[in-house]
């Protein structure tokens, strides 16, 4: 049996819920929460989350009907879950018709999608069709576009890297957008604020689109008189060491090296991060107490130049 598991909004909500009393790490969203639950070493774990699941296709098809809304009637009268939304369309403006109708519904179902699929319905054309390494040439999606909200920016805020490069961050009025609660957009870097002139206190439009951090589309001006464009610093926010910009490179460094607290935060915590050294249990929130305490790091700063 082939399928989707899922979780609902309203149960994302509760585990969430959960999770912040137990003081443990928020999941983004429902569907990294699914994901999560499924890569449990322990079933124990994965059994306690609040999954659901939609069949959609039998793997072996021996004896199996010979059109997908037939399979999924099957698979309903066989007590599985199938989505109820499922319909057959008989041309290319039903399609797209229904992609409407759908993208109108999105809001007031119980749990997110972000697009729809069409398959070939006669099971015997799509074996026909095949795969193209492992995309199924009979069947494909329609992504809705990225949702886009209007909020405020509060203030822009410089963040340093491990590197030094300088990220300006936008600090909104905390917002949903596809379920999630967004309170910080990138801005990428100074180029782009001036390109999208955007200020600080001005209405913006922002987009989350999939994983990746919520982004600033477009300023839409201040309710009032706007601030003034926003201006780089010179020199480092968190060492006050001077801002260099290399050759032919667009960001803004900060040139403090290991003398700025940022940048030896960010290095250690890139360290022990699941992209080098990969230490369970050493994450940025241990580090940050362990700097906060001043226990010595310096250990780690001599294995790591
Ligand atoms: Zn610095």
């Amino acid at each position: 049996m082939r399928g989707e598991i899922y979780i609902e909004k309203k149960d994302f909500k509760n585990l969430n819920k959960l999770r912040a009393e137990k003081n443990e790490p928020l999941f983004a969203n429902p569907r990294n929460a699914a994901a999560g639950s499924l890569r449990q070493l322990d079933e124990n774990i994965t059994a306690s989350r609040p999954l659901k699941f939609f069949a959609y296709s039998m793997v072996n098809t021996e004896n199996a009907p010979t059109s997908q809304e037939a399979l999924l009637k099957i698979l309903n009268k066989w007590g599985f879950s199938t989505n109820t939304l499922s319909t057959l369309c008989h041309s290319l403006q039903d399609m797209l018709n229904y992609y409407e109708k759908t993208l109108t519904e999105r809001e007031g179902l119980p749990y997110e999608i972000d697009g729809i699929v069409f398959k070939v319905n006669n099971i015997s054309d799509q074996d026909k069709l095949g795969f193209v390494s492992r995309a199924p040439r009979w069947a494909i999606a329609h992504k809705f576009p990225a949702e886009q909200i209007e909020t405020t920016i509060q203030k822009i805020r410089i963040s340093v890297g491990r590197t030094g490069v300088l990220t300006p961050l936008a600090e909104l009025d905390p917002v949903i957008v596809g379920g999630v609660t967004v309170s910080k957009a990138t801005l990428h870097n100074q180029g782009e604020i001036k390109r999208k002139d955007i200020r600080e206190g001005d209405r913006v439009l922002i987009q989350r689109a999939g994983d990746v951090i919520p982004q600033v589309i477009k300023s839409l001006g201040a309710k009032g008189k706007r601030h003034n464009p926003f201006s780089f610093p010179t020199t480092c926010p968190v060492c006050g060491s001077h801002v260099i910009q290399e050759k032919d490179e667009v960001a803004l460094r900060c040139s403090g090296g290991l003398a700025c607290q940022a940048q030896t935060l960010e290095s250690l915590k890139h360290f022990v991060s699941k992209h080098a050294f990969n230490i369970d249990g050493l994450g940025g929130k241990r580090i940050d107490y362990l700097w906060e305490k001043k226990i010595n790091l310096i250990s780690f700063r001599h294995i790591y130049p």
